[in-house]
C-alpha cells in the first residue's frame, strides 16, 4: 500500500472513515482501522476528504490579461476588442507562462482534472493550441488536462478556421467547440463542429445561450443535433444565461429533451454576474444559468471558473472551490443537501459533463483526492479553505496553507 488517510470526514457519509490507496488507485474505504502496512499514513483528525476538484471550463491562453489590458469602459465590446487585440500580441511562451501559473495554483488549490478552451482561429492560428498542448505532459503529475478546440470568433465568417480547427484535432484535441452566438449563421455554425466532432469521434462543448439580448435561443438547435448524431452524453454547454430568463414552464419544457440527450449544463457564475443585464438600472438580473433546479430535475450540470483575471472577468485565482461560494450565494443554496449539491456540480458532476470516469471516492476509482481544512461541506462551502492537500493518483502532490508570513517585519 502506498498511502493511508486515517480519521475523515466524507461528504456524503456519516462517520468517521479511512482510505487506503495502492498503486494510484483506492484499495479500501472503511470506518474500522486500516491495519495493512502502508508507506505513507496521513492523520486528517476529522477533516473534509473530497473527490479532487474537476475544472470543466476554463481559458487558460487568455488568463491573467487584467494587468497588460486593464479595463477602461468595463464592458462587453471592450472586451471582445481588446482580447482581439491581446491575441494579436500573444507569444507562445507568453501563453505558457500565463497558463502554468493557472495550472500551478489550480493544482495547490485541489483541482486535478481541467478542461481548457483553446482558440483556433485566423489570428492565432494554432499557437495557443502549441503552447497549451506540452503543458498536458508537462503537469501530468498533478493535474489532467483536455485540451478543448475552440472557435471563439466565429467559423463560417473566419475563411480557414475549419481547416485549423481539423488541424488542431489532428495534434491532439480533446474536444472540439466555439460560440455559435458569435457566428452570423449559428445553425452552420453548430452543423460543422458536430462534423468535426464525427470525424474525430471526439466530445462537443459550446459556449451557448449567453448574453440577455433577444436573440432566439440556440439549445433547440444542439439538442437535435446531438440527438440526430447520436451523440448522448459527449455534449457539454458553457454559459447558458439565457436559461435565467426563462419561466418555471419553458425551462421545463427542455428538461427530458436534455436528459434524453446526456447533454451537460455549466453554470460559469463569475463571468456571467459581471456581464450580464448591462442595461438593467434596477432590479438588475443575475443571469446565471439555474443549474440546481437543472439538477434535481435529473439533468447533468456543473460548474467552472471560465476566465481569470482578464477583461471578460476581471476576478478569480483559478479556484474552482471559491466558485462553489459564489454559486450558493446567487442561487441561494443554503441547506445542508444543496451546499452537498453544489460541492458536487465542482466534483462528481463537473466530472460526468467532461466524460471523466473512475472518479470518486469508493474501491477501484483513482485516488484522485483534496483533504480540506474544513470539518463538513458547508463550512467547505463557507470558507474555501486555505488548507488543503492535493493527492493525485495516490500521491501527495501538493500542501497549501496561509503564506503570508510577516513576523519580524512589524515593528513597534
Ligand atoms: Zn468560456
Amino acid at each position: 500500500m502506498d498511502l493511508k488517510i486515517t480519521n475523515v470526514t466524507l461528504p456524503d457519509r456519516k462517520g468517521n472513515w479511512h482510505v487506503a490507496i495502492a498503486n494510484g488507485y483506492i484499495r479500501e474505504v472503511s470506518v474500522e482501522p486500516i491495519f495493512t502496512k502502508t508507506d505513507q499514513t496521513l492523520d486528517a483528525q476529522g477533516k473534509l476528504l473530497i473527490p479532487g476538484l474537476v475544472d470543466p471550463h476554463i481559458h487558460l491562453d487568455k488568463a491573467l490579461l487584467l494587468e497588460r489590458y486593464p479595463a477602461v469602459e468595463g464592458t462587453f465590446s471592450e472586451a471582445m476588442q481588446k482580447t482581439l487585440q491581446a491575441k494579436q500580441e500573444y507569444t507562445l511562451s507568453d501563453i505558457q507562462s500565463r497558463a502554468s501559473k493557472i495550472i500551478e495554483k489550480a493544482i495547490a488549490f485541489g483541482t486535478t482534472s481541467m478542461r481548457t478552451h483553446v482558440e483556433v482561429d485566423p489570428i492565432l492560428q494554432l499557437k495557443s493550441f502549441e503552447a497549451l498542448l506540452p503543458l498536458k505532459e508537462k503537469y501530468a503529475w498533478g493535474i489532467t488536462l483536455q485540451l478543448a478546440v475552440f472557435a471563439q470568433e466565429g467559423i463560417t465568417n473566419q475563411p480557414g478556421t475549419i481547416d485549423l480547427l481539423r488541424q488542431a484535432m489532428a495534434m491532439g484535441g480533446d474536444a472540439i467547440g466555439s460560440a455559435p452566438y458569435i457566428d452570423p449563421d449559428p445553425a452552420a455554425n453548430i452543423r460543422l463542429v458536430f462534423d468535426i466532432a464525427q470525424e474525430f469521434d471526439c466530445d462537443v462543448d459550446f459556449h451557448l445561450d449567453f448574453l440577455d439580448d433577444d436573440s432566439p435561443l440556440l439549445l433547440p438547435i444542439v439538442i437535435e443535433s446531438t440527438l440526430k448524431h447520436n451523440w448522448h452524453n459527449r455534449v457539454c454547454l458553457g454559459h447558458m444565461t439565457k436559461l435565467a430568463g426563462l419561466t418555471t414552464a419553458a425551462l421545463t419544457a427542455f428538461i427530458p429533451q436534455l436528459k434524453e440527450a446526456g447533454i451537460a449544463i455549466l453554470a460559469l457564475p463569475a463571468t456571467d454576474l459581471y456581464m450580464m443585464a448591462r442595461n438593467d438600472t434596477h432590479n438588475v438580473r443575475r443571469g446565471v444559468a439555474p443549474i440546481d433546479r437543472l439538477a434535481e430535475s435529473g439533468v447533468k450540470v456543473g460548474l467552472a471558473t471560465n476566465n481569470v483575471q482578464n477583461l471578460f472577468t476581471p476576478f478569480g485565482d483559478g479556484d474552482v472551490l471559491k466558485i462553489c461560494t459564489l454559486l450558493a450565494q446567487v442561487l441561494q443554496l443554503g441547506t445542508t443537501d444543496s451546499h452537498r449539491l453544489c460541492l458536487e456540480m465542482a466534483t462528481s458532476k463537473a466530472a460526468e459533463a467532461i466524460g471523466i470516469s473512475d472518479y470518486g471516492i469508493a474501491v477501484g476509482k483513482v485516488a484522485d483526492l483534496v483533504l480540506l481544512d474544513a470539518n463538513s461541506v458547508s463550512e467547505a462551502i463557507a470558507i474555501a479553505p486555505i488548507g488543503r492537500i492535493t493527492i493525485k493518483r495516490g500521491s501527495i502532490v501538493a500542501q497549501s496553507k496561509s503564506s503570508l508570513n510577516l513576523k519580524g517585519n512589524i515593528k513597534s
